[in-house]
């Protein structure tokens, strides 16, 4: 039956195709609500697609308020959930190709979407009415499930959805990569702040200004500061492009404009980047004792703060299974009243978060600084030799003939949303990352190879 379930996908190799374009032309960015429709009418369109498609496929579909719905297929008690999701990030800069057309070139479907969720929706769907066809018996239900507000990453969606439909028991998210994703680190976000006293500054040096960095999870690539050098013009300069050459430093009147440049990237990966507030700071805190004592402070705090491996805060952890924590100071604004920071933390999967939150708290008290905590993401962890793990490893290996050993990440994927769920897929090892991307396409080899390994995992998992 497993071959006769491949042929129904390979014999539907154009409408795989053809749907695939339908829904990539569904420019489905999540936006402002409308009636009927919470995340907007271009992800609503999306979901009607799939849910009327996924009915004339002889499948049960559902839409739940229009925050999310599923398609379902089989008997049992017991359910297993596959996460997708329907929106998308904008389209952004550079394409080469029309973001939401569907062009096929040379073996590829180009748009937003195909591989980061559309063209895995899309596999699934097939997997699905390939298993019906093929007279599949599940003993457990297949469903899969469609967000609509991952991106955003505030998934109301799918807290909507399941504060209404049951939990899945266990269950994969196809939208990360293969073979399996088993260990993304616990996040942490959380802001400091620190207010100046109010004082008459005199003719020290005192920083007027400063701020660098757009969000908390990407690494900063700019940093500004305003200094009022007071009588120490000459000596700040020759300090600061000593310390570091590369700095920027130009007269601005009576004060010093500082610049650094540094590198973006993910804050899940904090040393693929380098942090230009990280670079400012470092070079300022050689000469920290110039500045009024509670600014020398806060200069000392950022330079080590900027550390991406924890040493400067005093948290540098590492584990086994997913690898060293990571900080990244993302966002700075000082001005005249206060200074407000962002920090994004990415921790082992061993880690405590709670003790990790309250260590801190006691860190930054020190620092006179005071922390809030914005967002607080617990690890996924399933051992590799947990059942669900093991299964898709073996599927993985069996479809692609390829070794396969379970991933840890620092990023996280819609899985933990699932509650006892990894990532499965889409993208193959060694195969560039497109996902939010300019011509961002699926190579329709892989995206029938794709269906079929989810139907395998289907099978597997249900069966
Ligand atoms: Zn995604």
């Amino acid at each position: 039956m497993k071959n006769n379930i491949d042929e129904h996908i390979d014999a539907w190799r154009k409408e795989i195709v053809t749907d695939l374009q339908a829904l990539v032309r569904l420019e489905s960015v999540a936006g402002a609500a409308a009636p009927g429709a919470p995340f907007g009418p271009g992800v609503r369109a999306a979901l009607d697609f799939v849910l009327s498609r996924a009915r004339a496929m002889g499948l049960v579909a559902k839409d739940v308020d229009g925050y999310a719905g599923h398609v379902e297929f089989g008997q049992g008690h017991e359910m297993v959930g596959i996460l997708a999701h329907l929106d998308v990030v904008p389209a952004g800069e550079g394409w080469t190709h029309p973001p939401f057309g569907g062009e096929v070139v040379d073996g590829r479907l180009y748009g937003r979407g195909t591989v980061d969720d559309k063209g895995p929706v899309i596999a699934c769907l097939y997997a699905l009415a390939a298993l019906r066809e093929a007279g599949f018996r599940p003993v457990r239900r297949l469903r899969l499930i469609l967000g609509c507000d991952e991106e955003g990453g505030s998934w109301e969606s799918i807290k909507h959805y399941f504060s209404v439909e049951e939990k899945p028991l266990y269950g994969f998210s196809p939208d990360a990569e293969f073979p399996v994703i088993n260990a993304e680190k616990g996040h942490l976000w959380f802001r400091v702040e620190k207010e100046w006293p109010k004082e008459t500054r005199g003719n020290d040096p005192s920083i007027l200004a400063a701020e660098g960095g757009t969000r908390p999870n990407v690494v900063p690539d700019r940093c500004r500061l305003v200094l009022a050098p007071g009588n120490r013009k000459e000596k700040f300069r020759r300090a600061l492009q000593t310390a570091d050459p590369n700095l920027i430093v130009m007269e601005a009147g009576e004060n010093l404009q500082v610049e650094a440049r540094g590198r973006a990237a993910h804050a899940s990966l904090p040393e693929q980047g380098e942090n230009a507030i990280g670079r400012l700071f470092t070079a300022l805190a050689q000469v920290a004792e110039w500045l009024p004592a509670g600014q020398a402070e806060a200069v000392r705090f950022l330079a080590e703060a900027s550390r991406h491996d924890g040493t400067g805060l005093g948290i540098d952890q590492r584990d086994e299974v997913s690898g060293a924590l990571t900080v990244n100071l993302g966002t700075l604004a000082w001005d005249a009243t206060r200074l407000v920071g962002e920090l994004d933390l990415r921790y082992p999967v061993s880690l405590e978060g709670d003790q990790l939150v309250t260590a801190l708290r006691e860190r930054m008290a020190t620092w006179n600084l005071k922390m809030e905590v914005k967002h607080h993401l617990p690890p996924l962890y399933l051992p590799a030799d947990h059942p669900l793990v093991d299964k898709l490893l073996l599927v993985f290996r069996e479809k692609t003939g390829r070794e396969a050993k379970p991933l840890a990440i620092g990023g996280r994927t819609f899985a933990c949303a699932l509650g006892t769920g990894v990532a499965f897929g889409p993208v193959f090892p060694g195969r560039p990352e497109l996902a939010h991307q300019a011509d961002e396409y699926i190579d329709l080899e892989e995206l029938i190879l794709i269906a079929k390994i989810y139907a395998a995992a289907m099978v597997a998992l249900a069966g």
